[in-house]
């Protein structure tokens, strides 16, 4: 063991001297002992946006919590070294937030996909223990085996656990259950120090807080304790088409309110015939709907609601599709619901702005608008919402670029496009106070507006847990620089 670790304490030295040159000598995977350093692989520099390719320097396939611990300890006592380092869960960001140019990535799948369950008795939570790199659809398959299923999930279940703890995680589950970051009772983290710390909201909460949401900037996340439901038998399914915005949203916000009838809203707008077909999940081809989208200088557009409700009484697991337009069943509900929920009227004034800026025949792909209630979210997390009204909504705008150079969309037409969905976010952040999730902000000052009031414990949190800011370089946030290592070091 001891041999080992030398080996591996010489090897980390060759390797930094190797990343501090301004000579490239990774060229070959390199032996460092049990740390597998690895050069940069194409996974490592590129991500689901590929829009962005930032070669790390190496890569890290740990075995452990351990290993991961291990070169951090080591990194970290190198105050003037400026290498960085950035876990990697499945490089579903879109901005390169899991890359690290120069540095080293961490490659979190590498890490043995464990999972332990157990099983709450009577009025007692069950919960799942899981390593840091294992998808939302592993946990899903496993814990039905024991007919449990994880509280609050994503939409999509290719996402590391890591991936989506370190941003906030929310579906149509968000409005019963909060966003994934609320249904954590432990985690544990390799600080930016090489420390490995067991935290929840009683033991070293300040850490727990600031690594959930945290975009990666406090620790990695190595293992997390998940909290998990009764799988249903059967699902009720519905999708109720509109053609008015506001008895649409309305009726979101009636269903939001009965979190203990429902158990997932969302809703969509219907912009063209491609964004009704685009998703056979959302709508198979067997539904009985033709909308008239009018014409290009007089369209017209739909909104449609998808909620569930689970059935725990039915043996048979047959999920029962709506097929035509329907309304809620619980409409009666409705005055009682209002009297307590009200909503501004951001969701049309953020509508209205949409529809302002994008074209409907030209967009491909769905826009997501759906609300959740506030009181599912734990502020001291370090995930920022920004709005202080009793619910919000989340309006999300899943936009694809064909990348063929004969006739898709080339370098000018993708900039163009980006440039206009940063229009969109800065004036709805401007005129509505909208926050952006899954941020990318180019410049410092664009993240000191993003956290607000929060900007401060941000900084004050990346201090204590990560003094040298070898951690997130990919999110652009605090970048390391020879101020914070002598910060950090008091000089
Ligand atoms: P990566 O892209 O690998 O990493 C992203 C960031 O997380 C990096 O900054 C990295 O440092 C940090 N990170 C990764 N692992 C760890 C770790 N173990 N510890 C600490 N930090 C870590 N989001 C939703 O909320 N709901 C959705 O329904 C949803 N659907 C999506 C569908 C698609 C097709 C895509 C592409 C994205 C979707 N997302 C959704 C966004 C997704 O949650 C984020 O992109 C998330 O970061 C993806 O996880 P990942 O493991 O791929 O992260």
């Amino acid at each position: 063991m001891e041999v080992a670790m030398i080996s591996t304490r010489a090897s980390l030295l060759i390797l930094i001297l190797s990343l501090c040159s301004p000579y490239k000598f990774i060229q070959s995977p390199m032996d460092f002992g049990p740390l597998n350093l690895l050069p940069t692989t194409t996974t490592a520099s590129s991500d689901f946006g590929r829009i962005l390719f930032h070669s790390p320097a190496a890569v890290l396939r740990p075995q452990s919590s351990g290993d991961i611990s291990m070169l951090l300890s080591f990194l970290s006592g190198l105050s003037l070294s400026k290498v960085t380092l950035e876990a990697r869960g499945a490089g579903h960001s879109i901005h390169g937030q899991a890359q690290a140019l120069d540095g080293i990535v961490v490659e979190m799948r590498s890490l043995p996909a464990e999972m332990e369950f157990h099983r709450g008795g009577e009025g007692q939570v069950s919960y799942a223990d899981v390593s840091g790199g294992v998808m939302w659809i592993e946990l899903l398959e496993q814990s039905l085996k024991l007919g449990l299923a994880p509280r609050s999930w994503t939409d999509y279940l290719y996402l590391i656990v890591g991936g989506t703890l370190s941003n906030a995680g929310i579906s149509g589950q968000t409005f019963k259950h909060g966003p994934q970051i609320s249904n954590v009772l432990q985690l544990e983290v390799v600080t930016g120090r090489g420390e490995i710390v067991k935290c929840s909201p009683s033991k070293d909460a300040d850490l727990f807080n600031a690594v959930l949401g945290g975009l990666g900037q406090f620790g990695i996340i190595t293992r997390a304790r998940i909290l998990l439901q009764e799988a249903p038998q059967k699902v009720t399914w519905v999708r109720a088409f509109y053609d008015d915005f506001s008895i649409f949203t309305r009726d979101q916000e009636l269903l939001v309110s009965i979190p203990d009838l429902v158990d997932y809203v969302e809703g969509f707008i219907v912009l063209n015939e491609q964004s009704l077909h685009s998703s056979s999940i959302a709508f198979p081809a067997t539904v009985d709907f033709s909308p008239d989208f009018g014409t290009k200088n007089s369209p017209k557009i739909y909104y449609c609601i998808e909620f569930a409700v689970h059935d725990y009484q039915h043996k048979n697991t047959n999920v029962h599709h709506a097929q035509r337009p329907s309304r809620p069943r619980h409409e009666r509900r409705r005055v009682k619901a209002a009297r307590w929920l009200k909503l501004k009227k951001k969701s049309a004034d953020f509508r209205d702005l949409l529809m302002d800026k994008i074209s409907p025949d030209s967009i491909e792909g769905l826009i997501l608008i759906y609300p959740f209630l506030r009181d599912r979210w734990d502020t001291n997390t370090s995930m920022v919402s920004g709005s202080t009204d009793r619910a919000m909504y989340v309006v999300g705008i899943l936009r694809s670029a064909n990348p063929d150079p004969e006739d898709g969309c080339s370098h000018h037409c993708l900039q163009e496009l980006l440039l206009r969905h940063r229009r969109i976010a800065d004036t709805a952040g401007a005129r509505l106070g909208a926050k952006q999730y899954l941020s990318h902000h180019p410049t410092p000052s664009g993240w000191h507006q993003h956290f607000g009031q929060r900007w401060e414990r941000f900084v004050e949190r990346k201090a204590r847990f990560d003094p040298l800011r070898i951690l997130g370089p990919g999110q652009g946030i605090l970048p390391r620089t020879q101020d914070a290592a002598a910060a950090a070091y008091g000089s």
